[in-house]
């Protein structure tokens, strides 16, 4: 409550004019999906301002595939970016220590919590992906398995096919605080430096 009050007071003051023009409309250029994580605040990480990302968080970054899910609240979301908002991309941003993560490469069972235990098994088959991966790497491949599942959604698929529409699989290491991306190309993750950003706008025009 005294950080509402300092924002109200103080550190709001510099974004009124931009609430302001933000009050009736939103444009967002991303969709971003991330882990509920406390430590990911994707705003500071990406230094972007009120209005540019349309935000999906969840434990484990999941986005079920179409019609798997019988109340697709991710579903939902996605196609309100993609075939309402219009945005132009689309990251899934897995990261380092992830508790989901780590649940599942361990096979630890929440019995006494049905609705996390269901939720997680949705992220399952990054096992099926590589034997025995740690926590990280299959934080990794989970990204990886989400943009999948986002290619299920029609309206993901047209906008992609169309090219107005670009997936990213992205990986935050939170104790770097540094993010990579998924190279389809090299078939790694790169980290992203201002060099490897200059070469992806060349390639494929300028980015947010
Ligand atoms: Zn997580």
């Amino acid at each position: 409550m005294r950080g509402v009050e300092r924002f109200h007071k103080e550190a709001g003051e510099p974004y009124r004019g931009l609430f302001e023009s933000l009050a009736d409309r939103q444009e967002p250029h991303t969709l971003f999906i991330t882990c509920s994580d406390s430590r990911i605040v994707p705003n500071l990480i990406t230094q972007t301002e009120p209005g540019e990302l349309f935000i999906v968080r969840n434990v484990g970054n999941i986005i079920p595939p179409f019609e798997t899910d019988n109340l697709p609240a991710e579903g939902a979301a996605v196609e309100y970016a993609a075939g309402v908002l219009g945005v132009s991309e689309i990251i899934v941003c897995g990261h380092s220590g992830c508790g989901a993560m780590g649940a599942i490469t361990s096979g630890k069972s929440f019995d006494e919590l049905p609705s996390l235990s269901r939720w997680l098994s949705r992220a399952r088959s990054v096992h099926m992906l590589r034997e025995r991966p740690t926590p990280d790497a299959a934080a990794r491949l989970n990204t990886l398995l989400q943009v999948k599942h986002l290619a299920t959604y029609a309206v993901v698929r047209k906008r992609a096919a169309e090219g107005g529409l670009r997936l990213h699989a992205w990986y935050y290491d939170i104790g770097t605080s540094e993010l990579f991306e998924w190279d389809e190309q090299l078939g790694e993750f790169q980290l992203l430096t201002t060099e490897r950003i200059r070469q992806m706008e060349a390639e494929h025009g300028p980015r947010h």
